[in-house]
């Protein structure tokens, strides 16, 4: 066992740059280690600089070749980016997943780039809780931009999308996907629709399928955005300038009349209410294990109070 780390050293040491302090600091938030408290208060300061750019779609529509092409193009701009790739089918595994090494491989030696996967399966707060500290980590750290890239599987994409600033969202010609993203909800979370493999036939067809179901839900009143959607190559970084201009876009158009302040208040109060929910949780969990609850459910079924009271109860037993 290493001696607890030293908060004020870490994140000093991570603010100047050091990749393994920002890690370890990632690691605490994938452990939800008691010292995270500590961090974050002193991470708080230094945050909220950082766009959030979040990336989602299916397996295999490209999203780690899109992501590995966009920092690219923000690494010409001189930016400092970060990547964290949350899985939330897999379980916490101390973030060394098959995935860092094939994305590292074209950024590997660039100091000014962080890539990180995380894991959020079996953790009690789970993907609303963890994600957001690790941007925060991040954002901190001084990366200019954060991509945060998961799967489109079940409520993670939406998660994710309340995580970001702007969020793309990753199609692929012939996979379905126009019917699977109207069915999962993601016209509504995506702010630019992104086509990849544009060099297979079909990417016409999606990106006009996508544009007709876009318009039928479309509220328009002015000032409103209006998601657009672009294809690409990511293979061949074909057609990134005109991804990165739709990103440049909206992030104008955020910085517009106060919308980036009330997006990331909306997300403060997600993240608050994720860290306060999963408190919550824990402590049930200690009444839970000192026979609270269990005595609280044996006066329900015998009558004594009626399951209100007896919520009320462990409320006031949990607060
Ligand atoms: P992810 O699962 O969404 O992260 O997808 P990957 O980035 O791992 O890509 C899945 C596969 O699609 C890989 O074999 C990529 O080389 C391939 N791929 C990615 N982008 C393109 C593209 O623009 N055109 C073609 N033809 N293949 C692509």
């Amino acid at each position: 066992m290493s001696s607890p780390p030293d908060t004020d050293d870490l994140v000093r040491r991570a603010r100047e740059g050091s990749p393994r302090a920002v890690a370890r600091l990632i690691s605490l938030v994938e452990d939800a280690a008691p010292s995270l408290r500590e961090v974050m208060a002193a991470l708080a300061p230094h945050t909220g600089n950082a766009w959030v750019l979040g990336l989602t779609g299916s397996p295999g529509v490209g999203k780690s070749t899109t992501t590995s092409a966009l920092v690219k193009v923000l690494r010409g701009r001189d930016l400092r980016v970060g990547v964290l790739a949350v899985d939330p089918s897999s379980p916490f595994s101390g973030g060394a997943l098959l995935g860092d090494r094939i994305r590292m491989q074209d950024h590997a030696l660039d100091p000014e780039v962080y890539i990180r996967s995380m894991a959020t399966r079996g953790h009690l707060g789970g993907l609303s809780w963890a994600t957001p500290q690790a941007l925060r980590v991040l954002d901190a750290s001084g990366c200019d931009v954060v991509i945060v890239e998961t799967v489109g599987v079940g409520q993670s994409e939406v998660e994710v999308a309340g995580a970001a600033d702007t969020t793309v969202v990753l199609l692929a010609p012939g996979m379905g996907d126009g019917i699977q993203a109207a069915k999962a909800g993601i016209l509504e979370i995506g702010d630019v629709f992104v086509v990849n493999k544009a060099d297979r036939d079909g990417a016409d067809v999606t990106a006009r399928d996508i544009r007709s179901m876009l318009s039928l839900g479309e509220r328009r009143e002015a000032g409103d955005w209006r998601a657009p959607v672009v294809k690409c190559v990511a293979t061949a970084a074909e057609g990134l300038d005109d991804v990165m201009e739709a990103l440049d876009k909206h992030r104008s158009w955020l910085g517009e009349e106060g919308r980036l302040t009330e997006r990331r208040r909306r997300r403060a109060a997600a993240e608050v209410e994720a860290i306060a929910v999963t408190a919550l949780r824990e402590r049930m969990g200690d009444v839970r294990a000192g026979q609270g609850l269990d005595e609280l459910a044996a006066r329900v079924v015998s009558g004594e109070i009626d399951p209100y009271t007896a919520a009320d109860q462990l409320v006031d037993a949990v607060s």
